[in-house]
């Protein structure tokens, strides 16, 4: 079949819900993905950073497939031998003393607002039905009725009401802000640490110290989304570390299966995820054995590969080579390890027309919004590969 017959294919059998790049892809390997006339692509969105590890690792598609020839779902009504060393692990590697695991980042971000609202009422004594949750405004938290209640987003939001009620929003990166929101029924406050759907916007220095200190003196649990910027996409396990602060929740995603399986955990460093008791919450899938061996491998890998390091040093690398780039139409350039964006100025637009240029140069990228392009491959890439990135977006920039 042609390109066109599979474009053809989802246009008139799928829901429209997403505006892909036309390329059609079959085969995948560490950053390099291929499409269906076999045409090379290098990829630059790394599916969100869901595939830091790179396309189909081989260790990891090793332990799924050992995996799914011994057992690979029993449900949380009955234990099994991949749960509880997924457990340790990820506790041991992210210094956190509980998991709670599901599947979608969506459903992680469900878990938190549910623990901290419990805990609120539980714990800090919040009367019933009143607890509050700061978040800020442009985020990206999944795509549920309560989280998009809570986007500013009209395109997330439009049509889908009646929202959930208990949210209110801030200027992400603004101290004084979240201060000033904080009421005695204030439970929890989640953030990303960058916000990367938003367009990898990075906070003032500080700003998340902060943040803890002023959490901590209200006794508000701080929940860190890190289903982006976690795992080793900002040159650290987690965005956190940069700060060098710990969130009470912590959510992960994405690359914790390495892009193999949708799993997802929420990571507590303090007593708030005791409120859950049997019963309250769950997930037929969440903490299957088959995502538990795929994650022990996909954190495996990038500790043995040293892909954190190699992110923060390709990343910067790759930032400072940026910054050389000028061009009227540039309106900054900006990242932490290998989570990168160039905006234009707004007038000027062209995000979209620039990633469609970029793919004729074997380069995938993805557009957020009109102005901004957002470069994030695989955690695996190296120097030279870098250099093909930035050849091909200096080549592509006469486009305007
Ligand atoms: C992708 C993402 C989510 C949602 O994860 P899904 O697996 O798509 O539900 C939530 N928060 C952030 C920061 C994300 O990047």
């Amino acid at each position: 079949m042609q390109q066109r017959e599979f474009i053809g294919l989802e246009d008139q059998f799928g829901a429209h819900n997403y505006k892909p790049l036309d390329v059609v892809l079959s085969r995948g390997k560490g950053i390099w993905v291929w499409d269906v006339d076999g045409n090379k692509y290098l990829d630059c969105l790394a599916a969100y950073s869901a595939v830091n590890q790179g396309h189909c690792h081989p260790k990891i598609m090793q332990a799924m497939i050992a995996q799914a020839e011994k057992l690979t779902l029993t449900s949380r009504a009955f234990r099994n031998d991949q749960l509880g060393p997924f457990y340790q692990e990820l506790c041991e590697l992210t210094n956190s003393h509980k998991v709670l695991p599901m599947n979608s980042g969506a459903e992680a971000v469900e878990t938190a607002i549910k623990t901290v609202r419990k805990w609120g009422y539980t714990v800090k004594g919040v009367a019933e039905g009143r607890a509050e949750i700061i978040v800020c405004d442009n985020n990206f938290h999944g795509r549920t009725i309560s989280i998009v209640s809570f986007s500013t987003d009209e395109n997330a939001r439009a049509g889908f009401g009646p929202f959930t009620p208990g949210f209110k929003r801030v200027p992400f990166g603004n101290v004084a802000a979240f201060e000033a929101a904080i009421t005695d029924n204030t439970v929890a406050f989640l953030v990303e640490p960058i916000q990367g759907e938003a367009g990898v916007l990075i906070p003032p220095d500080g700003y998340l110290k902060q943040v803890r200190e002023i959490c901590d003196r209200h006794n508000i649990v701080l929940i860190l989304d890190e289903i982006q910027t976690g795992l080793g996409r900002t040159g650290r396990l987690l965005a956190e570390e940069h700060e060098g602060i710990e969130a009470d929740l912590t959510i992960i995603g994405k690359a914790l299966s390495g892009g193999f399986y949708p799993v997802s955990a929420v990571l507590s460093n303090t007593e708030v995820m005791d409120v859950l008791q049997p019963g309250e919450h769950g997930s037929t899938f969440g903490g299957n054995p088959l995502a538990c061996a795929v994650a022990r491998a996909a954190l495996q890998v990038l500790f043995d590969e040293k892909l954190i390091e190699n992110s923060d040093e390709q990343g910067e690398y790759f930032l400072n080579e940026l910054k050389k780039i000028s061009h009227p139409h540039i309106k900054e350039v900006r990242g932490r390890g290998l989570m990168l964006a160039i905006e234009f100025f707004p007038e000027v637009g062209g995000a979209r027309a620039y990633c469609n240029k970029l793919k004729e140069q074997g380069v995938l990228a993805k557009d957020t919004h009109e102005n901004i392009v957002r470069f994030a491959p695989p955690l695996v890439i190296k120097r030279e590969e870098v250099d093909m990135i930035l050849n091909a977006i200096k080549k592509v920039l006469p486009i305007f």
